[in-house]
């Protein structure tokens, strides 16, 4: 296997010689912001956006990415190319950089960047034709005035402690609801229901992280002529609807089959997002920021 190449503060060194300090604030409380991002045969989907995403989540914790948007752009590019990956999953990391013990993150003197791009480890074929099964946990969303969903930070025990209830209950994949009881998302995924001709996903004051994915099939339900709304909604309509999906950059689009043990429609996935994700795929290869131009 040829060398794994990873951008670590301004140089690409070997996957071996990728190590940070045990000071870094990202390692020891979890300050920093994080983006995952794919590429679809060789076109990188929605790069803008997910730049654009860190930044703000970046923003958000008061923690100054010292190179533009264009550059770390072009940081990611280079990344994929030097790896020679045409479909990849890739990881950006800026964590709050090295400090002391202390919590205090202006301690620390610059953030550290890192991107890592590997072959992607697709979600297996079969789940897509059979759908998956949720719970809803115990667990609840992260109050948004607390430690808000929209910040894509390195803190993921909200999402981890409710995959761990997923997984004790023998699923992967959880249902989570905001403080209030409405629904908000799964662990690392957006959802939304179909009923009747009406297809919803929850608001983004709901308390989600707005996904990447959940914008793309909205924009992609609006052109194929569906009717989307952006609609609160509670565990009652999740049982009753006649179908059910998750959205994310890993799982795409995936049919919801049952949910708490309530099969949903004909527990098959439905048509709607059938043809949801045939146009995302349709669109994740045409779309995009080009990494290789013809004939390289
Ligand atoms: N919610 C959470 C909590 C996530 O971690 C993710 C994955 N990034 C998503 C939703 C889906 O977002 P995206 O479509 O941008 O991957």
């Amino acid at each position: 296997m040829s060398e794994q190449w990873i951008y670590l503060n301004g140089q690409y060194v070997k996957k071996e010689e990728a190590v940070v300090s045990v000071y870094d604030h990202g390692f020891l409380y979890g300050d920093g912001v994080f983006e995952g991002i794919r590429m679809y045969d060789g076109n990188v989907f929605r790069l803008k956006e997910h730049v654009d995403r860190l930044y703000d989540s970046a923003k958000s914790i008061m923690l100054n990415i010292p190179q533009s948007k264009e550059e770390l752009s072009d940081v990611i590019v280079e990344t994929l190319r030097r790896n020679e990956l045409r479909d990849a999953y890739i990881r950006v990391v800026v964590s709050r950089g090295v400090g002391n013990l202390g919590l205090d993150p202006f301690t620390c003197s610059k953030p550290q960047i890192i991107v890592i791009a590997e072959q992607l480890a697709l979600f297996p074929k079969s789940l897509y034709d059979t759908g998956i099964e949720i719970v809803t946990v115990a667990s609840r969303r992260n109050r948004a005035d607390v430690l808000s969903p929209k910040v894509k930070s390195l803190n993921y025990l909200n999402n981890i402690l409710v995959k761990i209830e997923a997984n004790l209950a023998g699923v992967s994949e959880a249902l989570m609801l905001n403080d209030q009881g409405y629904v908000a998302e799964g662990s690392a995924d957006n959802i939304f229901i179909v009923k009747g001709n009406v297809i919803k996903t929850p608001p983004g004051y709901v308390g989600a992280l707005e996904g990447i994915t959940r914008n793309a099939i909205i924009d992609m339900a609006q052109l194929l002529g569906f009717e989307m709304r952006e609609e609160v909604f509670t565990r009652h309509d999740v049982y009753t609807a006649d179908e059910v999906f998750l959205t994310g950059t890993a799982a795409e689009v995936i049919a919801v089959v049952k949910v708490d043990g309530r099969e949903i429609g004909d527990g098959k996935p439905g048509s709607y997002t059938k043809q949801l994700l045939e146009s995302f795929r349709k669109t994740v290869t045409e779309e995009g920021r080009k990494v290789y131009t013809h004939g390289n």
